[in-house]
């Protein structure tokens, strides 16, 4: 990706002997305490390595799934710090607490070039809160801990948050080269992208997803619905859905999309058919129903083989193409062919093809697919959906004063 050459880290002069603040996206699966997937960590090393390499003393800030703003061993990232360190080729330092006794201690303990993480940020209600005095104390302790911010974590620019917001406005800051490199991909995104240029769209999180569809109304070419999202549109049409996911409030906004799509001759797509079963997670009732006829009391887990069909012919000439949200609980054999008819499609792409999404770019990997048979691999889904519905996002205009 080579990201680098667009990071400002430059900004901040000489880093010899300096303590750097890098927030980063860390924020792997785990299962059992064992990282699934270690895609995040692993885009994160360029830019550590760039500051170690200049001297820096390197203290990473990172979170962990969504503990409830106090210590959880669960969401320990005592893992990912064995694993960065494993990467790294050398020792990581890890902090048990974010801005306590082991994190002065930690921090003091470093020489140039060394590197630390910093426990799960979000083990401290501040990192979250809403309240801008409660948030801002938590920066200033976390302030005291570096002389520099590096903004890094892209997967959490669109959180006004702690570590990604408040401490660049307490420290000199830059942009890191995966932010920056993330950024540059989302411009050729939304400024003249070359045509046809089609999105995809799946997972599960139904709301949040509509609303980009709003605005890549007026700019995709073609628009491919997959996931648990499109059980709403299929409802909105009067269809029968059996227990699928469904936000029954969102129906008149797939209504109005239908319509707007039709209005503006783009080619909103639906699945034709898709797989169901009888209850969530059971593959051993698993089939292939027409979408027009899911028996009441199934559920929807993946789309069918001939919509994965369909989909790979809507992308064949596509010259841009967008994907987030894998088609359907590719977790699971049985519903991930979808997912991966869609994915093997973006590889033949003759263009940009981008995958943004935790779960997306997790979904690829975990089917064997080669990374770089992609475009660009996303590291924040929802980061990468505010931007394209048009959004400010905050981690990235602190940066630019
Ligand atoms: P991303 O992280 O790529 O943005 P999401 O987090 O929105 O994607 O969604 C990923 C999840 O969506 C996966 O865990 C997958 O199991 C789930 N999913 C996909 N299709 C369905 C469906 N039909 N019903 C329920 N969950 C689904
Ligand atoms: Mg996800």
């Amino acid at each position: 990706m080579g990201g680098l050459a667009a990071s400002d880290v430059n900004r901040l002069g000489d880093l010899t002997g300096k303590r750097v603040l890098v927030r980063s996206d860390l924020n792997v699966p785990l299962d059992d305490g064992k990282i699934t997937d270690d895609g995040r960590i692993r885009a994160s090393l360029p830019t550590i390595q760039e500051l170690a390499a200049a001297g820096a003393r390197v203290v990473v800030m990172a979170h962990l799934g969504r503990p409830k703003g106090a210590p959880d061993p669960a969401y320990s990232l005592a893992p990912v710090a064995a694993r960065l360190g494993e990467l790294l080729g050398t020792p990581v330092a890890f902090a048990t607490d974010t801005v306590g006794d082991s994190a002065t201690a930690t921090v003091a303990g470093l020489a140039d070039g060394q590197v630390a993480l910093l426990e799960n940020v979000r083990f401290n209600a501040g990192e979250t809160s809403k309240d801008d005095a409660e948030r801002g104390a938590f920066a200033d302790q976390l302030a005291t801990l570096g002389d520099a911010f590096v903004s890094d974590g892209f997967g959490v620019v669109h959180r006004k948050q702690a570590s990604v917001y408040d401490v660049a406005q307490r420290l000199p800051h830059a942009m890191g080269g995966l932010v920056a490199a993330e950024i540059d991909v989302l411009e050729r995104l939304t400024e003249r992208p070359e045509r046809p240029y089609v999105v995809v769209l799946g997972g599960s999180k139904v709301s949040d997803k509509l609303g980009v569809i709003d605005n890549l109304l007026g700019k995709a070419d073609k628009l491919l619905i997959g996931g648990g999202m499109l059980f709403t549109f299929l409802k909105a049409q009067g269809k029968e859905i059996g227990t699928s996911l469904l936000e029954e409030d969102q129906i008149p906004v797939c209504l109005d999309y239908l319509e707007r799509a039709r209005a503006q001759g783009v080619e909103l797509l639906l699945p034709v058919d898709v797989v169901v079963a009888d209850k969530f997670g059971d593959e051993a009732s698993a089939r292939v129903v027409a979408a027009d006829a899911i028996p009441a009391g199934t559920v929807g887990l993946d789309i069918g083989p001939e919509s994965g069909r369909l989909f790979a012919a809507a992308l064949a000439d596509a010259k841009t193409v967008f994907w987030n949200g894998p088609m359907g609980v590719f977790e699971q054999p049985a519903f991930a062919e979808g997912t991966r008819a869609v994915a093997q499609a973006l590889t033949e792409v003759d263009g940009l093809s981008v995958v943004g999404g935790g779960d997306s770019a997790a979904a690829v990997r975990q089917l064997g697919f080669d990374e770089d048979a992609f475009g660009h691999i996303s590291t924040g889904g929802g980061a990468s959906l505010e931007y394209l519905e048009g959004k400010t996002l905050p981690g990235i205009d602190v940066l630019k004063d």
